[in-house]
């Protein structure tokens, strides 16, 4: 199977799908890789890393020519769509719930697609998670952009100028990307809390030595393991609670979503006013509308001294990584669906059924 690597158009994004290690160990399996040239090299992998690897670096008039697989990290626009051959198989993150339309475009053409959001989220598919992958990245980052805007430390510090008080950290929505954003500011010396309104949740944020904030507020768990949207009962009771407690943190780091739906709305610009002078907010949910009500998606801005930081690609600002880790849960569905490099679908299987969002039909 032949492998494009084309680089990423989308805006800010500075990711590669596959890291010069991965088309190694890809290509050992019979894999043969076409790479745009410097498609690695905002992630720090420049192409000679790809070249060594056993790739051929090219232009990218002539990287989709002759494929039988592109890799991708962000979704295709209607152009470069446009230039695929009826067959080919596309993986990357399609937004399929978000952008139907997209989906069409790809079908229409013939596309085969597997969208990493779709991957089932089983035990057997996590190492292809790329959501997963994805949010450890994002919540990192996520402390540390809050703990660098903070005009104040984050750990307690006994100095002979006088003791420093650790900085109180809130986390809303403790899955992945709040898990790990717990963990970076309990590293830093935070004084932790975290919420989640799946009732699971509790041991995780204390196994990380965060307290788990009592808001009185429960939801359900879906199968899949995601929370269930609250009822607007509900909704209101956890604003005003979260109302009651969010003045005396000095970082609010939000992370709540409900898989296709807007993010649920929890912090109003009420308590955001009530906040002390120099408080962040880092809302990791501004691509589905924000957790908070004054987040502006893609954008750091500051409403009363509050800074509020709604940017939309902080895996994209921590490329290295991202891309590595990226590459391994491309590389783990590219062996799903070609061992050996032969192509192999099978939609008896789960993870092929789930993740293929177009062109199943190309290739009964
Ligand atoms: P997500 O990104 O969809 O949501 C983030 C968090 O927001 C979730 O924990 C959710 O409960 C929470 N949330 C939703 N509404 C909220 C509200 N009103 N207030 C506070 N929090 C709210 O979720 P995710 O991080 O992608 O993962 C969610 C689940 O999937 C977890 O249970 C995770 O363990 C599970 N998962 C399982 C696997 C696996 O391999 N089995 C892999 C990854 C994730």
């Amino acid at each position: 199977m032949r492998v494009a690597v084309p680089k990423e158009t989308g805006a800010g994004e500075r990711r590669v799908a596959l890291v010069p290690d991965a088309v190694g160990k890809l290509a050992s399996s019979g894999f043969t890789f076409a790479v745009e040239r410097t498609a690695g090299l905002a992630a720090g992998f420049p192409d000679d890393e790809y070249t060594a690897a056993g790739a051929e670096v090219v232009s990218r008039s002539d990287v989709l020519t002759g494929m039988d697989a592109v890799a991708r990290v962000g979704r295709p626009t209607a152009d470069e769509i446009a230039e695929f051959e009826p067959g080919t198989l596309l993986i990357g993150f399609l937004a399929p719930l978000s952008d139907p339309e997209g989906i069409e475009l790809l079908a229409a053409q013939g596309v085969v697609a597997f969208a990493m959001e779709s991957i089932p989220r089983t035990t057997r598919a996590q190492v292809m998670d790329a959501l997963s992958s994805q949010s450890t990245v994002a919540g990192y980052k996520a402390t540390i952009l809050a703990a660098d805007r903070l005009p104040r430390l984050f750990p307690l510090l006994m100095t002979a100028a006088g003791t420093v008080a650790p900085a109180k950290v809130l986390v809303l929505g403790a899955g992945v990307a709040g898990l790990q954003a717990i963990a970076t500011a309990r590293r830093l010396g935070a004084v932790v809390s975290g919420f989640d309104v799946r009732p699971a949740v509790r041991e995780q944020v204390e196994s990380l030595g965060a307290a788990f904030l009592d808001l009185g507020v429960t939801g359900a768990e879906t199968e899949g393991g995601y929370a269930a949207e609250l009822s607007p009962e509900e909704q209101a009771r956890q604003q005003s609670a979260l109302e009651e407690r969010i003045p005396d943190m000095d970082v609010v780091i939000t992370t709540a979503l409900i898989p296709g739906r807007p993010a649920p709305r929890l912090i109003p610009t009420a308590a955001v006013e009530r906040m002390r002078l120099g408080s962040v907010i880092v809302d990791l949910a501004a691509e589905a509308g924000g957790n908070c009500e004054l987040t502006q998606p893609g954008a750091e801005i500051e409403h009363g001294g509050v800074t509020i930081v709604g940017y939309t690609d902080l895996a994209a600002r921590m490329p290295y990584h991202a891309s590595q880790l990226y590459a391994r849960n491309v590389t783990a569905l590219l062996l799903h669906l070609a061992p050996d490099g032969e192509l192999a679908l099978d939609f008896d299987d789960e993870i092929t059924a789930g993740a293929c969002v177009s062109g199943r039909e190309v290739t009964a």
